[in-house]
């Protein structure tokens, strides 16, 4: 297995500090220093960024990132076990480790990273990704505060974020990354990888911003897109009712059949939907 710093082996530093994972914080750690160093790698140039990482755990990929050469981590840890273990990494990196302990949907990245060039890589807690994700696909700004997010998912999630149009994972999720973000799923993970092993095999997912998404309200999409796939077995015409009483007529205006499913229904057909609809103000 790889060496890739001084520091003691991921297990013993497990072991030393009593992190039994916790199931509620969807603590399965990764050990692997090949597949670390892969998914720091896989992140881009690290020298000239601050990398926000989410749950660092006993630090496995903190590690990876600053061996590659991250000019500062900022890690955002829950769980105040970890800390003890995270501290001695960054005495080993002095200077380029930031841990901070709290909850990562309640705290403002762009405050926390200050400004400058960022990269977002984690491993995420599966049962927060989802929304972490959301919250950084639909800031307000764009282009956003990040330059690339590089992050780990369950596999069934990531297939979803990167999913085309006609495909079953294709919905609301792969409607907005494939709207603002260009990128895709780089390679899975098995689940024989993590300890302890998780039920299901995760992806690693890199995503950067499309500098030029076409023009649309971020809420109308969303609204759109709800609605849409709320009832992804029935036409258009009947899912977007509620909607509108004039549904079938702005679905035509929208250039599209009122009789198509919305797993048919491109990026550039719900941004068409998102504007009629909204110049309805059926939105
Ligand atoms: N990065 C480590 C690795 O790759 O082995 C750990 C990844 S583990 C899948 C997820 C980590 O996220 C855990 O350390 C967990 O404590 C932490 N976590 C869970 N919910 C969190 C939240 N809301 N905010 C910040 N960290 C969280």
């Amino acid at each position: 297995m790889a060496q890739i710093d001084d520091l003691p082996p991921l297990r013993d530093v497990i072991a030393a500090h009593g992190l039994a994972a916790k199931k509620s914080l969807g603590q399965n750690f990764l050990l692997d220093l090949n597949l670390t160093s892969r998914i720091a790698r896989s992140a881009g140039s690290l020298e000239d960024c601050t990398v926000l990482e989410i749950g660092p755990g006993p630090g496995g990929l903190t590690r990876a990132l600053l061996a590659a050469g991250a000019r500062k981590v900022v890690a955002i840890e829950k769980d105040d076990r970890c800390l003890p273990a995270l501290a001695e990494i960054s005495s080993h990196y002095p200077g380029r480790l930031e841990v901070i302990e709290g909850d990562a949907l309640r705290l403002d990245p762009v405050a926390l990273t200050g400004g400058g060039k960022v990269r977002i890589a984690a491993n995420l807690p599966y049962n927060v990704g989802t929304q972490l994700l959301i919250n950084w696909i639909t800031t307000p700004d764009w282009p956003p505060f990040w330059s690339s997010l590089t992050l780990m998912f369950q596999k069934e999630v990531g297939d979803r974020i990167t999913a085309d149009p006609g495909s079953k994972a294709y919905g609301r999720l792969g409607v907005l990354a494939g709207w603002r973000c260009k990128g895709g799923k780089l390679f899975d993970i098995s689940p024989k990888a993590f300890t302890p092993p998780p039920k299901v095999t995760s992806a690693v997912v890199h995503l950067t911003p499309n500098p030029t998404p076409l023009p649309c309200d971020l809420a109308a999409l969303e609204k759109i897109t709800a609605a849409a796939f709320g009832q992804r077995r029935k036409m258009l015409r009947a899912s977007l009712k509620a909607l509108s009483p004039d549904a079938e007529e702005l679905i035509q205006k929208a250039g599209l059949s009122p009789t198509a499913r919305a797993e048919e229904i491109d990026i550039a057909g719900f941004v068409s939907l998102a504007s009629t609809f909204g110049d309805a103000k059926a939105l």
